[in-house]
């Protein structure tokens, strides 16, 4: 009788100690639902770039003439897409349509905040891609500028102060484009033969002054719209849902110094591999038109 009383309690005991430890199992995965999930909640990091703690020195370096991206961008594909038709020599907006190739292009740069980053993903899934480079960045950041080339990515002109041409003229465009080319050429040892214009900002005239300079103008035809300070997700899909056979896609490794780009540098860790996967090739855009990126 004392045998069963014992066996009864001990069997109580043992299924409580089940119960609990099957509730705290469960507990535990609602707690932890992104645990092992590649994206960080973006909710949580502050989405100014402040959050590194920039000098003064490095605020300055960070600010663009032309004032952030967000501020300053209009995006007009029509008036561009007929310029193009008016410039086809000069101006390019993408490859071929029927390549599977797409080439990523990253404007701003160098910057330390998140261009050794985006190297990094680049090297990871072996992808080549383009940055159109500041020139009074390249000559800040030397290194970054001569690791984009060492591990075999094209770099382009992007001016030397950011400012938006379309207001300042074409003067102004030649000697952005100049000192730019001069401080390349002592970083890199030659002069690249690709430019963009800060903001897309295009008109006739400086299209005509990027050929006389013997540059070609590039363009883009898929907006990733990361310069708005999307989140990785929404990112991803601008891209994803645009994406076409000789693809030009614009995208930023820098920015103003208030821009966070952390959900360009996330979104690349998607983006990069959905695309291998259909057997798509991330190429340099002189790969991608076939022409020379050196003068
Ligand atoms: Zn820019």
């Amino acid at each position: 009788m004392k045998n069963k009383l014992l066996f009864k309690r001990y069997f109580y005991f043992i299924s409580i100690i089940i119960l609990i430890m099957l509730v705290s199992c469960k507990y535990q995965s609602e707690q932890n639902p992104l645990e092992g999930e590649q994206i960080p909640d973006m909710g949580n990091i502050p989405r100014t770039g402040q959050w590194i703690n920039l000098t003064d020195e490095q605020i300055e370096m960070m600010k663009l003439e032309g004032g952030a991206e967000i501020e300053g961008r209009k995006p007009n594909p029509i008036s561009n897409n007929l310029l193009q038709q008016k410039y086809p020599n000069i101006l390019v907006l993408r490859g071929s349509l029927n390549d599977k190739r797409v080439a990523l292009t990253f404007d701003d740069g160098p910057d330390p905040r998140y261009t050794p980053q985006i190297l990094d993903i680049l090297k990871k899934y072996d992808a080549k891609a383009t940055f159109f480079l500041v020139g009074a960045r390249a000559a800040a950041h030397r290194g970054i500028t001569e690791r984009i080339v060492e591990e075999g990515h094209a770099v382009g002109n992007h001016t030397y102060w950011h400012p938006n041409l379309s207001k300042e003229g074409v003067e102004r465009l030649e000697w952005e484009v100049t000192d730019t080319e001069n401080v390349l050429n002592e970083i890199l040892g030659y002069k690249p033969s690709l430019f963009r214009p800060p903001y897309g900002a295009l008109n006739e005239e400086l299209v005509e002054k990027v050929g006389e300079l013997g540059n070609s103008a590039i363009g883009w035809s898929v907006d990733s719209l990361d310069w708005m300070q999307l989140s990785p997700e929404q990112i991803k899909n601008n891209v994803l849902s645009n994406i076409h056979p000789g693809a030009i896609i614009l995208m930023h490794d820098g920015g103003h110094w208030t821009m966070d780009l952390l959900g360009t540098v996330q979104s690349l860790h998607e983006i990069i591999p959905e695309l291998q996967e259909d057997g798509v090739e991330f190429v340099t855009v002189p790969e991608l038109i076939d022409i020379n990126d050196r003068k």
